[in-house]
């Protein structure tokens, strides 16, 4: 429910820190980079003015060039804005007060590892081992002891099913097929939303890169049983809705 003056501010913040983590992910693993920030086009080196670094609207008033040396600049920055919008606006309608901006951060970090495996394919352990912990101290914070016994239980089947499903895969085709960064997402996964929540994660993880497949093959990409394609960014779309949207559905049920 939107309650205030913080929900507000943090819609209204959500594509800036969006831009940020967008930036950063493109950075990765360079903290340097990270630090300062996207500052200068990629392409020919000079300073982004305030104004072309207002998120999307710059991307647009711009279309989608830079204004010096006319080079496109990624999609993946007004579509990373737009996201962290989205995720941005879920936590609002789904929690109150500090579990808003916490569950924000969760959604905003979850893109950041997605963006990084889908230019590297590599989940940063950061991100994983991070949202572990992170998410047992929300759930002891909101649901006492019981809740963190039964959040640290999730993550732990959750490591084990993908670890489990990776072992196999690599014995039966003699390759790796699902790296073990999946399977730590997926323990965060359950940190945060519960055990419950992991068969809805894997559903949506499955049904988003299965998604993202057909996309690639209308646009003429024929995938085979070779293509490597990132399970990440679904699975970690699937931890965020997982966690947001009980909360949202309940009160209009
Ligand atoms: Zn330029």
């Amino acid at each position: 429910m939107i309650n205030g003056f913080l929900d507000v501010f943090l819609v209204a913040a959500s594509p800036f820190i969006g831009s940020f983590v967008t930036a950063s992910s493109r950075s990765w693993p360079d903290w340097l980079r990270i630090a300062t920030g996207r500052s200068s086009c990629d392409a020919c080196g000079r300073r982004l003015s305030p104004l072309e670094l207002i998120p999307v609207v710059s991307f647009l008033i711009q279309r989608g060039k830079c204004r010096a040396c006319c080079a496109p600049v990624p999609w993946v920055h007004p579509v990373g804005e737009l996201v962290a919008l989205v995720i941005g606006i879920f936590a609002v309608l789904a929690f109150d007060d500090g579990w808003t901006l916490a569950a924000a951060f969760f959604g905003w970090i979850l893109l950041f590892g997605a963006l990084v495996d889908i230019r590297t394919f590599l989940l940063p352990d950061v991100v994983t081992l991070g949202l572990i912990p992170a998410g047992l101290v929300i759930a002891c914070l909101s649901g006492g002891l019981d809740l963190l016994w039964l959040n640290s239980l999730a993550a732990l089947i959750g490591f084990a099913s993908l670890a489990a499903v990776s072992e196999i895969y690599k014995r039966l085709r003699g390759r790796e097929g699902l790296g073990l960064g999946d399977a730590k997402l997926l323990a965060a996964g359950g940190a945060w939303a519960g055990p419950f929540a992991l068969p809805w994660i894997v559903l949506l993880g499955a049904g988003a890169t299965l998604f993202i497949v057909l996309i690639g093959h209308v646009l003429g990409r024929k995938a085979t049983a070779d293509t490597a394609v990132p399970l990440g960014p679904g699975l970690a779309a699937g931890c965020y809705l997982a966690y947001c949207l009980p909360a949202i559905i309940q009160p209009l049920v």
